[in-house]
């Protein structure tokens, strides 16, 4: 990054709520139907239809209002953004502008800086347009999802701190569990305002917006590419040309931004009150709603009850999947350091591997703790632990028979592992009059000797404590 230039990042999120029905009428939300089947006259368009505002999706933004620490207003307006576009059947979008539902949030990074949020409001999304060679089709089946969408204010100076924003806010949104928050099915979407200015200037530099990004990987990668096209246009004094206040497109395939389209402001939209629906009034129940517990006030439970190392905590709270796994191996007798390891690295290293996503692992928290006890019986070692896992990721079997099959049960059996000590020492009698004279170095041998005679199977901690036993 170039050291004369600061980046300015402010980010829109649009979160999908998961309500059964969609936000003004009763159709259902469901993804992936058949085209147009979840449609009526309200979301379709007709004339004459009237919109019915839908009390889960207002129970749902106040969620994320009191996750962020946000206003919560009272009372909010509908007004109609217009504009003309194929899959947008009434030519207008019905969304909150003039007061939105909340206002003022923040989300705080790691390092502790905070991340003002703006606001966040309701609206509904548009339907999709689908195209097939020579013609183009509308599935209007996703047209009046709800949708809550959060702007923040532009307090980030790196893609990295874009990212971390991002999955924090991906995370709280999951762990309230108003979305499914899939990146892939576009129910969690990004638009990132990319600017830079010259250290110390007080103006921020021409804004260009990134649409529509649909992983954390890409978006990183859009922020990065477009921030140094901007700072090489400046150095070559093309900035007043080349960058200027437009809408552009990330291309995954070349990792470039290119232009879309100029931005819209506002005025071009002319927003005006939604006739049709009254301002929206919060019900007063829902301000005390009481929320689950979050990312950071897990992250901090796991520090101070599992004794967990700030790095771990934050890998296994990341995800309230990954987070309720963690906590069911300790509801099933693992040590917290132990499970920890067993899953934080062992599993998911495996899975992230394999391209497999927590929630679809063959391997459930049953079985992963069922190994983790294991090795702390030394019924097997660690290594025979991984090697268990393995055999699971590729086989619905349970541990005990894969322990079985796979020949790994370990010796614990002090006089049967006292008979092989005695073997090794006596074939080796030069080398332990070697080690008696001082040569301490020769335990590593023995002790490899007795791992070998017993064929990897016999408990290291046994099989040390007698050679200390047996060699003074
Ligand atoms: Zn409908």
């Amino acid at each position: 990054m170039n050291k004369n230039f600061e980046v300015v990042i402010g980010l829109e999120v649009h979160v999908q709520l998961n309500t059964k029905t969609k936000i003004f009428c009763s159709c259902p939300t469901s993804f992936g139907d058949e085209p147009n089947k979840n449609t009526c006259p309200v979301c379709l368009g007709l004339p004459g239809a009237l919109p019915v505002m839908n009390k889960e999706a207002v129970k749902k933004a106040v969620m994320l209002a009191k996750a962020i620490k946000a206003k919560i207003n009272k009372f909010s307006t509908f007004e109609r953004k217009n504009y003309f576009y194929p899959d947008l059947p009434k030519g207008y979008q019905i969304s909150q502008f003039v007061v939105p539902i909340i206002e003022h949030g923040e989300i705080i990074l790691d390092s502790g800086k905070k991340i003002g949020i703006t606001r966040a409001h309701l609206e509904e999304d548009a339907g999709k347009n689908i195209h097939d060679g020579e013609i183009s089709k509308v599935d209007l089946n996703r047209a009046g999802t709800p949708l809550l969408e959060i702007v923040s204010e532009p307090d980030m100076r790196s893609s990295d701190e874009a990212i971390e924003y991002l999955k924090k806010l991906h995370a709280i949104v999951k762990y309230l569990g108003i979305s499914d928050a899939n990146m892939q099915e576009g129910s969690f979407r990004c638009d990132a305002n990319v600017s830079i200015r010259p250290r110390g200037q007080k103006e921020y530099g021409t804004r260009v917006e990134l649409k529509n990004i649909n992983s954390f990987r890409f978006i990183k990668q859009a922020i990065e590419y477009e921030v140094e096209r901007q700072i090489e246009a400046w150095e070559e004094g093309e900035y007043e040309t080349e960058v200027v206040q437009e809408t552009r497109l990330f291309d995954s395939k070349t990792g470039e931004t290119r232009s879309m389209r100029g931005k819209e402001e506002s005025a071009d939209y002319r927003y005006f009150p939604e006739p049709d629906l009254l301002p929206l009034e919060v019900p007063d129940e829902f301000f005390d709603i009481e929320i689950p517990e979050l990312p950071n006030q897990k992250k901090d439970r796991y520090i101070n009850e599992f004794k967990l190392k700030e790095y771990d905590a934050g890998v296994l709270t990341a995800e309230p999947e990954l987070a309720a796994f963690f906590e069911l191996m300790i509801k099933f007798g693992v040590e917290p350091q132990l499970a920890n390891r067993w899953l934080a690295i062992e599993l998911l290293g495996r899975l992230n591997k394999a391209g497999i996503s927590i929630e679809n692992s063959p391997v459930n928290a049953k079985k992963l703790a069922l190994i983790a006890i294991r090795e702390k019986e030394a019924v097997i070692s660690a290594a025979g632990g991984k090697k268990v896992l393995d055999l699971l990721m590729q086989e619905d079997i349970e541990v005990d028979a894969a322990i079985e099959k796979l020949g790994l049960k370990q010796v614990s059996d002090e006089s049967a592992i006292e008979k092989i000590v005695d073997e090794v020492l006596g074939a080796n009698e030069d080398k332990v009059a070697e080690y008696k004279a001082g040569k301490e170095k020769l335990f590593g041998f023995f002790v490899g000797q007795v791992m070998k005679a017993s064929r990897g199977k016999a408990n290291p901690q046994i099989v040390n404590k007698i050679l200390r036993s047996k060699l003074g």
